[in-house]
């Protein structure tokens, strides 16, 4: 019930515009962002690579209504690129897109967030490293995989995003688990109607279950993104017996969250990749963080209150 009011405020206006504007603590958004800029995101990823921790990141934004602000997620996401690389980070980070900051949610807008994708994957090839579509709401699932069929076309290293959390997601999984093939597998993060998505935290876990046994069985690089210890375990299983090393596989896990097991999965040999976000668009992106461990909100409310 909390998750699903806080799901929905993560889209409000009225109360981001309330969150923003509350003195409301910077501890929180700190733990989970990176910072404002592309230089803080430079800076966590190097500091990551020092502890041999892998990273994606992500310039956040999302639900771009202005084709000026898509065009400016794209520069910010070359800059990006380009600082990695000059700061000789390009094969411990990758970027991580979200296809509605680059306009994809503009009437029409599936061909200018393609346009601006394939700017990005071009800077990424040249930079020596790879682009990930994140997954948003199920009403986008079947754009953002038409996007990701057009541009592994040209660039076949483009990953994207499956959610356990949607009916239809073994299929995609299916489909999506051949040589050369990258998936992040993560729960879902975004409301859902029952017709689309499983309603029970229990559904979702066997869902999980089921899709990763897919992936790990298939030909392509599964990318387990989640930090829930059963799963982790699972996966580690499930590489074994499918016999993949350490390197075909990697765990996915977000900037913030379960850090000492981060650690303790790459000093066991394991790629570990860490989710960063930056940029000052965090509102959206924290409140689906609070929507899913209660004790982030009771941290964030005594913030709020000042204790
Ligand atoms: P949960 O059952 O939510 O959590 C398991 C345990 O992990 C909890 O008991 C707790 O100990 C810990 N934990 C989980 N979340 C938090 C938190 N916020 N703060 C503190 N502890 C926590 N979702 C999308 O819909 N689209 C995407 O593109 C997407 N990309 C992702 C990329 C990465 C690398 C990761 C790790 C997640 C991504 N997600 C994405 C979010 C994902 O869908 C889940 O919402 C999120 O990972 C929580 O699910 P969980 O698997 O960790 O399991």
């Amino acid at each position: 019930m909390l998750r699903q009011v806080l799901l929905s405020a993560s889209r409000s206006t009225k109360v981001k515009n309330l969150v923003e504007t509350a003195p409301v603590t910077s501890a929180l958004v700190r733990r989970f962002v990176a910072g404002d800029h592309a230089f803080d995101a430079v800076r966590a990823t190097e500091h990551l690579a020092a502890q041999g921790l892998y990273a994606t990141v992500d310039h956040l934004g999302e639900d771009t209504l202005d084709p000026a602000h898509a065009e400016a997620a794209c520069v910010a996401c070359l800059m990006l690129l380009s600082r990695l690389r000059d700061a000789g980070l390009a094969r411990n980070a990758e970027v991580s897109v979200k296809l509605s900051a680059l306009g994809g949610a503009l009437p029409g807008g599936a061909a200018l967030a393609l346009r601006h994708a394939r700017n990005i994957c071009a800077a990424a090839e040249k930079a020596g490293t790879t682009v990930t579509l994140d997954m948003e709401d199920h009403t986008t699932t079947d754009a953002t995989l038409e996007t990701l069929r057009a541009l592994r076309a040209d660039y076949p290293w483009v990953g994207a995003v499956l959610q356990a959390s949607l009916r239809r997601t073994e299929a995609d999984c299916r489909d999506l688990a051949g040589e050369g093939s990258r998936v992040r597998l993560c729960k879902g993060a975004y409301r859902a109607p029952g017709f689309a998505a499983f309603t029970t935290r229990a559904d979702v876990d066997l869902s999980y279950v089921r899709c990763l046994k897919i992936l790990m069985a298939g030909a392509g690089y599964p990318m387990v993104a989640t930090h829930d210890p059963r799963l982790v375990e699972l996966a580690g299983m499930l590489a074994a017996r499918n016999r993949r090393a350490p390197g075909s596989y990697e765990y996915q896990m977000l900037y913030g969250v379960r850090p000492a097991e981060q650690a303790r999965l790459a000093a066991r040999g394991e790629r570990v990749r860490i989710y960063v976000p930056y940029g000052d668009q965090w509102y959206g992106y924290l409140v689906r963080r609070l929507a899913e461990r209660p004790a982030n909100l009771a941290f964030f409310l005594r913030s709020v209150a000042g204790r």
